[in-house]
């Protein structure tokens, strides 16, 4: 099964305890789609710049990724600044130029338009909806946003997730969307505005997923309304955070649109495998380790992962 993800493809600057590093290939669409391409096929709708080369285009490619919908537009791409000096679980902005970003319209090219998969990856909300509009068909629609549309554009938030099955977000921001510093409150809250199921990442102490009643699974098997926590792995040294929430997201999307059935167990497992693409990209700047990582460390991983907090 196919996703089709629209959202930044980018050039960031970052600067974290570990070092800093100018202009790595970034963006909330790349992070997700080079985690998610281990599982199964993407495309990406996007718009890059005359600074996006082919050193760039062969990062997707070497990934198997469609990148027929990344439009080339002139002037440049999407560009964000920012570090994590005080705090590695959020990254202060210091420049966002949305460059290309500011006119962009996403236009769906044909040969997407039967996937079963959405990922909507923050960008403006207004751009998110129009997107999940134009794909009526598909199965199942995820998304993230970020505390910038949260606070400024609330309205057209909004009826984007109306639009959602899948929310995944941070904790300040699910606390800041729903008004409530309570986070199982705060959840309820979000999961009264359209997604059926949400998933609040904590950085480094991992993701809870916490569902409505009418959540996603067949009828008669539906999840428990009780939430699933999956933890994150403990690391020694976090390089750089950048794109861990997108490499979980793609890693947790990623595995669903590879099972043929939609279970509580094919979804805790996506949870399992979200944070071991987090736990990977963390480990160097930018996409650098997962662009080098193998399926292998990949399942070698999860059964850490399985072991860190299992019982008997
Ligand atoms: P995260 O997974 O939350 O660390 O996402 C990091 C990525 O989000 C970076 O590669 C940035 O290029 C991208 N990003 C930062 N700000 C924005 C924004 N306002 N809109 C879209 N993408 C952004």
């Amino acid at each position: 099964m196919a996703i089709t993800v629209v959202g930044s493809v980018a050039f960031d600057s970052i600067e974290t305890p570990a070092g800093k590093k100018d202009r790595c290939l970034g963006g909330a669409a790349t992070h997700f789609s080079l985690a998610a391409s281990f599982f199964t096929d993407v495309r990406v709708i996007a718009v890059v710049g005359e600074d996006f080369g082919p050193e760039q285009e062969a990062v997707f490619k070497k990934r198997n990724i469609d990148i027929q919908g990344i439009e080339r537009a002139p002037g440049k791409s999407f560009f964000w600044e920012g570090s994590y000096l005080d705090n590695l679980n959020e990254a202060k902005t210091h420049i966002t130029d949305l460059n290309v970003f500011a006119s962009f319209e996403p236009k769906i090219p044909e040969a997407y338009r039967d996937s079963e998969f959405l990922f909507l990856a923050n960008i403006d909300p207004v751009l998110q909806r129009r997107v999940r509009n134009e794909m009526p068909d598909v199965k199942l629609v995820a998304g993230d946003t970020m505390n910038y549309w949260i606070k400024d554009h609330r309205p057209a938030l909004l009826q984007m997730l109306k639009g959602l099955d899948i929310l995944l977000i941070n904790d300040t921001e699910a606390r800041m969307l729903a008004g409530n510093n309570n986070l199982v409150q705060a959840a309820r809250g979000v999961l009264n505005l359209g997604p059926h199921t949400l998933v609040v990442k904590h950085g480094e102490y991992g993701a809870t997923a916490f569902f409505s009643r009418n959540s996603f699974a067949p009828k008669g098997e539906g999840l428990e309304p009780h939430p699933f926590r999956a933890p994150a792995l403990p690391l020694e040294e976090v390089v750089d955070p950048t794109g861990a929430g997108d490499s979980f997201a793609g890693g947790f999307f990623g595995y669903l649109a590879s099972q043929r059935e939609l279970t509580p167990a094919t979804f805790r497992r996506a949870m399992f495998y979200g944070s071991v693409m987090g736990s990977y990209a963390v480990e160097r700047f930018g996409t650098e380790r997962i662009q080098a990582l193998t399926r292998k460390e990949i399942d070698d991983r999860f059964i850490l992962f399985r072991e860190l907090t299992h019982l008997d």
